[in-house]
């Protein structure tokens, strides 16, 4: 098994964290070396579970992976229901009918219930230590301040946690200097990133063409360059980070922690081993000590 963490020759420390699906994918991933969860896509415990599940029955599941992969980071990323993705996950039997008008953290912000025992039961499972927050599909400022503010009113009883928020549409990664203020860390999800970016199917987003390069080169360094200068971590989450072609420009662009779902994670590794790695390195972009806590 390849290691999960990279010294590139240039001197910087490369992660390798996995995208997990349901609580089933725990076992391959403890089997896996990765530096973390990278996102935990919880939506699909709702296939799972035949629906959303209760506020208790989350803060079970939260807080039983949280405590499997303590002390590695776990991103447990807010459901990302949307038009779309409800397709994908439910087919004809869409729980929300043709009430969905929003994607990620949007369509949670309309549904205040689902999204308030999602926060209490990831805020329970943050006691373990290693729970980070993500929210999909941010699209401005408010929304993130929005869930922020509902976090406050949940807080009290809680622990200390990081909160992240994700670039997956042009808006966000335009507005990315401004919304890395207002979180701990940013991930890029790049199957919706370049879905939305160049108009082409969510299936076909993963394929590669060198025609997208350019366009995408240029805003995913202005997510960096907000990053950087915010001294903020991010991670770029996807399968286009096992691209071959791709990686590379990931590296240069100054990329250091990426995520990838277990089927792509052998092709991620053998190629970082392939660029320049001389050695190991330690610890990752969203270890404690490089996290700041909420
Ligand atoms: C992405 O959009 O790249 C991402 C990681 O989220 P998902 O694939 O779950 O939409
Ligand atoms: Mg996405």
């Amino acid at each position: 098994m390849l290691d999960p963490y990279y010294h590139m020759s240039d001197g910087r420390q490369i992660a390798c964290y996995v995208n997990m699906e349901t609580e089933r994918d725990i076992d391959a991933v403890l089997q896996q070396k990765v530096a973390g969860v990278g996102i935990f896509r919880t939506e699909f415990l709702c296939v799972a579970e035949k629906g959303v599940p209760s506020m208790e029955r989350q803060a079970q599941i939260y807080t039983a992976l949280a405590e499997k992969l303590s002390p590695l980071p776990f991103v447990i990323r807010l459901f990302d229901f949307g038009a779309d993705k409800c397709d994908l996950l439910f087919g004809k039997k869409n729980p929300f009918g043709k009430k969905v008008s929003a994607r990620g953290v949007g369509f949670l912000l309309q549904h205040p219930k689902i999204l308030q025992d999602q926060l209490c039961a990831i805020m329970r499972a943050s006691s373990i230590g290693n729970v980070r927050l993500l929210l999909p599909f941010v699209s401005s400022l408010e929304d993130v301040c929005m869930v922020k503010k509902m976090i406050d009113t949940i807080k009290q009883k809680t622990k200390k946690f990081s909160l992240g928020a994700m670039i997956e549409v042009p808006a966000a990664a335009l507005m990315a200097d401004q919304l890395v203020q207002e979180v701990d860390f940013l991930s890029i999800g790049t199957n919706d990133l370049v879905h939305y970016l160049f108009g082409l199917d969510r299936n076909q987003a993963s394929a590669f063409s060198k025609d997208i390069v350019p366009s995408l080169r240029r805003v995913l360094q202005m997510v960096v360059c907000a990053a950087k200068d915010a001294k903020k971590p991010l991670i770029l989450c996807g399968e286009m980070a096992a691209h071959k072609e791709l990686l590379p420009i990931f590296l240069e662009l100054g990329i250091e922690s990426f995520s990838l779902s277990t089927a792509h994670l052998s092709a991620f590794k053998e190629r970082m081993q392939a660029l320049h790695v001389i050695e190991r390195a330690k610890s990752s972009m969203l270890s404690p000590q490089r996290v700041r806590s909420r």
